[in-house]
């Protein structure tokens, strides 16, 4: 059976995928047939576009829904406005970089309800869908930073493995049902979050872009080369197969090696 037959004409629910990883995933999963909901707070024109441009190209159905995933209420509304959520991706997610002493509170409290709380909201409205449809995947992406730590990450490292814990928690409560729970823990991912943390990192150490790139960032992944979204799109589409139907309550890595270390 081929990895892609459970996604076919499935629903996928991906938030904050107007770019980046979430997009990656978006189109892997219209590429193995899924129909897609994009989703971001921005509601702007090339936010629809982008959802009419993966219908034209997969042959799928593909829709956008402006949502805040800071907010309890648009969290959950996107679910209802999904109209149907088979395959829950929790991806939308920021980050800041600041020592935890002058870590500013409103940006604690940014990252914990986007990249923690509303996997909470999304999970825990679209689960009655998927136990009355027979069948449903959560996949919530992680990060290397839900399994280890780095200075001046405290809000994203604690919202991370915040994360994985509740997948573990999820997987437990869904385990006697044809529901599975994951993290994907990506390393790094050269997505417009990461682009945006080169300058600053540039000034901090006083280094050009291709010494960041090199001796910062991929400093800690072993194979010395980004993540690829696509990959991290197949590793989702894999995680929806029937081959990943026993796999729940686990992360998988794709850190380059990151973690081995
Ligand atoms: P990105 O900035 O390209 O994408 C973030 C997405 O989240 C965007 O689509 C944005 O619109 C959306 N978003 C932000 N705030 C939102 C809000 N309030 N409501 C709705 N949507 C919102 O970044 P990315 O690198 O693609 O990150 C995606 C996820 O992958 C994040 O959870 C991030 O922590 C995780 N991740 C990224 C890397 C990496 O190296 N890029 C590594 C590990 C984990």
């Amino acid at each position: 059976m081929s990895t892609s037959t459970a996604v076919a004409n499935k629903t996928a629910v991906i938030t904050g995928s107007n770019s980046g990883i979430g997009l990656g995933v978006a189109r892997e999963l219209a590429k193995a047939g899924a129909n897609v909901v994009l989703n971001s707070f921005t509601d702007r024109e090339e936010d629809h576009a982008l959802a009419a441009e993966i219908a034209k190209e997969f042959g799928v159905k593909a829709t956008y829904v402006a949502a805040d995933m800071s907010k309890a209420e648009d969290c959950r509304r996107l679910i209802t406005d999904a109209g149907a959520c088979d395959i829950l991706i929790n991806n939308a997610g920021i980050q800041h970089v600041a020592p935890i002493d002058e870590f500013p509170t409103a940006k604690w409290d940014a990252i914990i309800a986007i990249n923690l709380s509303s996997a909470f909201h999304t999970t825990a409205a679209a689960l009655p869908g998927m136990r009355a449809a027979g069948w449903g995947r959560i996949i919530n992406i992680a990060s290397a930073h839900g399994l280890t730590a780095s200075p001046y990450k405290s809000a994203y490292v604690a919202a991370k493995h915040g994360i994985v814990g509740m997948t573990k928690t999820v997987a437990l409560e869904t385990a006697e049902e044809p529901i599975t729970a994951n993290a994907i823990c990506p390393g790094y991912v050269l997505t417009p979050l990461v682009e945006a943390q080169i300058p600053d990192t540039m000034k901090e150490y006083d280094m050009s872009r291709e010494d960041v790139i090199k001796n910062v960032m991929l400093k800690r992944q072993p194979s010395k080369e980004f993540a690829t979204v696509e990959q991290l799109g197949g590793t989702a589409v894999f995680l929806a197969s029937d081959a990943a139907a026993q796999i729940t309550g686990t992360t998988i890595s794709v850190d380059g090696g990151w973690t081995a270390l």
